[in-house]
């Protein structure tokens, strides 16, 4: 492994520090992040504006490393999957998906996830590693680079739990929002959760970003079983913190992602339960047809109970669109992102001894 900085896991203060330290003004600094996410140089040699002993320091204990795509396949609906290697070998994948005129690129923040949910097929690999800043941005910067612009949009809604990898995810959509380097707006930049609550009540000192709670279920009981974090932070804590994040903003909403399970949360009680559940809080409801994944025995609701659902809550007056299945055929849709992890979650070792290997 490489010995050297990487300058994609800084940020504007972070840059403005470095160079400072470096002997070097701020101002340089701003331009080195500039030079890096805005024009996608990541060559010292042609950043010319900078002093010449900066260069020559830079080029001597730092570097511009970005991870590399290894391939890329794209989807008949357009969406693209590019899987990115890490230096490490570690294989994390980034999708692009174009509509209209907007362009979302949707982020991994994590090599696999910790969390069980137990519709997701990436709960189903294991957790291996939280991202780097750099490995974060380095995806948008990649897709910029592909797209010849930023995207008009980020999701944090890969591979991962970003608020399980707090510190690294905040700095980096910090970078997505910047000036200097992608300047996508705080709306068009949303941390997608599972509700990591005291993470959550940190993210509101941290970010601006806009926020995605992947709820599924409309009571403890039935969350608990398909997002087990719930047993940790139920609902009484979940929904008062998203309400507290957005407070202040009237503009501000908070989108609710329910994945829609044949037979499981799909019925109209289950949509009375919701219109309930979110009464007072600006909300948003992304429904999301279920994508399979061998082995699972979750089915995809049927789409006249999905729109049923959605007339219901329509009719309590809370904004509500069926999430598009986008790159179905690619297995970049939704809870299908499979990096190539090396597994050393507990889940795998229970396997092995399960099976005698271990
Ligand atoms: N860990 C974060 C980021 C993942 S975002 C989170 O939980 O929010 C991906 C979204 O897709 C989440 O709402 C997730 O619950 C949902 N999802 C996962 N597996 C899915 C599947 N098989 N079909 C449809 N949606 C799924």
């Amino acid at each position: 492994m490489s010995e050297r900085i990487n300058l994609l896991d800084f940020d504007r203060q972070g840059m403005e520090e470095l160079v400072v330290a470096l002997g070097a003004k701020p101002f340089h600094g701003r331009n080195l992040l500039k030079w890096i996410h805005k024009h996608g140089v990541t060559d010292f040699e042609r950043m010319t504006d900078l002093p010449k002993s900066l260069r020559e320091q830079l080029e001597s204990r730092y570097e511009v490393y970005v991870p590399e795509i290894v391939f890329e396949q794209p989807s008949f609906d357009g969406t693209t999957k590019w899987v990115l290697e890490l230096r490490d070998g570690q294989r994390i994948e980034t999708v692009y998906i174009p509509d209209g005129d907007r362009s979302t690129i949707c982020v991994s923040s994590q090599v696999g996830c910790a969390l069980e949910c137990s519709f997701c097929s990436t709960a189903q690999q294991g957790f291996n590693r939280n991202l780097s800043t750099g490995e974060i941005i380095g995806q948008v910067w990649q897709a910029t680079r592909e797209l010849g612009r930023p995207p008009s949009n980020v999701v944090m809604m890969g591979m991962g739990e970003p608020l399980a990898n707090f510190d690294a995810v905040v700095t980096a959509m910090d970078i997505m929002m910047e000036d200097l380097a992608y300047m996508i707006s705080k709306s068009r930049v949303t941390l997608s959760t599972s509700g990591i609550v005291p993470a959550l009540e940190r993210l509101r000192e941290h970010s601006d970003a806009s926020l995605a709670v992947s709820l599924h279920a409309p009571d403890n009981a039935l969350r608990d079983h398909l997002v087990p974090i719930n047993r940790k932070y139920p609902l009484e804590q979940l929904i008062p913190s998203c309400k507290a994040y957005i407070a202040g903003d009237r503009r501000r909403k908070i989108t609710w992602e329910y994945v829609m399970l044949d037979g499981i949360n799909d019925s109209i009680a289950h949509a009375k339960a919701l219109i309930r559940l979110l009464q007072g809080v600006p909300s948003k409801v992304n429904l999301i047809p279920f994508n399979p994944f061998p082995g699972t025995d979750y089915r995809t609701s049927p789409p006249e109970r999905v729109n049923a659902f959605r007339e219901r809550l329509m009719r309590a007056g809370i904004i509500t669109i069926t999430r598009k299945t986008r790159g179905e055929d690619i297995d970049a849709a939704c809870g299908q992102l499979v990096g190539r992890v090396r597994d050393r979650s507990r889940r795998q070792l229970r396997a092995q001894a399960a099976a005698g290997e271990g």
